[in-house]
């Protein structure tokens, strides 16, 4: 199998190769930034980045952006399709709720095979996107569509059907969810806070006040 040989590949590389993933989804990837998702210090970063430049799974010059070449890309799109299947099944099938799904999944996606990973998708009906609304990348590595304007880019009286939250923060998740905010909430900004940034939202007819920090977390598209 073509994939047997990346299958070998230690779980840290593949915690790299996501990490930058995600983190070029939203711009530049520097070594800083990496450091942090990853929660080690830069200097190690650097090590382990000459390695995935070696295996051919980045581009990468010292102080500049790290980049994944198609053959990095594809190993992390295939550890993502994995995750987001069996967060998807521990909150379908074993009644986990969609906070506290994630540290488990980041173990099992290193272990699960192909095969496994294939008949998880057929048991949950090749789902296009997980309980966060996070895309699942399918088999061969494209993705699905999910609208990503941040609620921060509303203008007030306008509407965000919710489409996904980008957090994997156990305590922010529960948060959200306790206002009642998920994939599938419809937002009206009603507010704008001129000094601190608070947003003054209208959710279910409840109004709500959340932090710009949290509200650039809360994606989806804007209604018109
Ligand atoms: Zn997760």
């Amino acid at each position: 199998m073509a994939n047997s040989k990346l299958l070998a590949l230690s779980s840290s590389i593949g915690d790299y190769l996501k990490a930058i993933y995600l983190l070029s989804l939203e711009g530049q990837v520097s070594t800083n930034a990496l450091a942090s998702q990853l929660g080690i210090s830069s200097p190690s970063v650097s090590g382990m980045l000459s390695k995935l430049q070696e295996q051919g799974l980045i581009d990468y010059e010292r102080y500049k952006s790290v980049k994944l070449t198609p053959k990095g890309e594809r190993e992390a799109l295939r550890l993502l399709r994995r995750h987001r299947l069996i967060e998807t099944f521990m909150i379908e099938y074993l009644n986990y709720s969609w906070d506290e799904v994630h540290e488990e999944a980041e173990a099992l996606e290193h272990s699960i095979s192909d095969r496994f990973t294939e008949s998880l998708a057929k048991l949950l009906r090749y789902p296009t996107h997980d309980p966060h609304g996070d895309p699942i990348p399918n088999a061969d590595g494209g993705l699905p569509d999910t609208p990503n304007t941040p609620l921060t880019e509303l203008e007030p009286e306008q509407t965000l059907l919710v489409s996904r939250l980008v957090t994997q923060d156990d305590a922010v998740l529960r948060y959200l969810a306790n206002l009642g905010i998920q994939p599938g909430s419809s937002l009206k900004l009603t507010l704008l806070e001129p000094v601190g940034g608070l947003l003054h939202i209208v959710l279910d007819g409840n109004h709500q006040v959340i932090s710009k920090e949290m509200a650039s977390l809360i994606r989806g598209e804007v209604q018109t």
